[in-house]
């Protein structure tokens, strides 16, 4: 489902990401570790399109995504560690504008799914700017979920949750992996993310150090 060869993203000099490859398969729960900047973020918004590779390829289910972005990124969704809401949008609008961008056929079903699911339907008509940390993270995991990404890439997505929304959390992610989508979730902490993921990828200073199963 991805496929990172020789990714390798250099600021002038400096080196963020050195030469990284490696694949993530459908089914599968990646865990992306490593200490602040050892190039997790930079990776993500790579596959994610948002900054070009200084070298190297990034395959979502086959599209590249520099020469064929719009079919990589119909098929993955990225989420920030400090999602971006917009502010003035209610929790339902922003999951109406996602279906509009992405043509989902059953928003009216799917959406009210994924909202009792994250215990968000008291919060269905509350602009963004009105939620806590923790509600905009589960609305953007919400946002998300809505166009069934065949690739998912969550930044720090347990951050601010509480507990019971840590579980759903990582309950709604087992789930997408049964589904046979590819997950990608990173963190600083092993205790976090431990027995959630099928597979841990540790970075420092933008190298691979290790990947295999926990
Ligand atoms: P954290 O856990 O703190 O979020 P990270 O592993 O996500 O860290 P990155 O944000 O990918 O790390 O940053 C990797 C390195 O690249 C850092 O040294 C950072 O300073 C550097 N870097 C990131 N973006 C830029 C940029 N636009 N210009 C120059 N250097 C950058």
């Amino acid at each position: 489902m991805l496929d990172v060869i020789d990714y390798h993203k250099a600021y002038g000099d400096f080196v963020a990401v050195d030469s990284l490859s490696f694949g993530v398969e459908g089914g599968q729960i990646v865990g992306l570790l490593g200490p602040n900047g050892a190039g997790k973020t930079t990776t993500m918004r790579a596959i994610a399109g948002i900054i070009p590779p200084t070298r190297g390829q990034l395959k979502v289910d086959g599209f590249e995504i520099t020469a064929d972005p719009v079919g990589a990124k119909k098929r993955l969704a990225y989420v920030p560690d400090d999602p971006r809401l917009f502010e003035t949008l209610t929790v339902w609008e922003h999951l109406q504008f996602i279906a509009t961008a992405y043509e989902v056929p059953d928003l009216d079903v799917y959406g009210q799914v994924l909202l009792e699911k994250f215990e968000l339907t008291e919060k269905r008509d509350t602009l963004a700017q009105e939620l806590s940390r923790g509600m905009r993270q589960k609305v953007a995991i919400c946002c998300a979920y809505l166009h069934r990404p065949r690739l998912l890439l969550l930044d720090e997505p347990l951050t601010g949750l509480d507990p019971r929304g840590i579980r759903t959390m990582k309950q709604s992610l087992v789930e997408q992996a049964a589904l046979g989508n590819a997950v990608v979730i990173s963190s600083h902490l092993l205790s976090l993310v431990e027995g959630l993921c099928t597979h841990l990828l540790i970075v420092n200073r933008g190298k691979k150090l290790f990947l295999g199963s926990p």
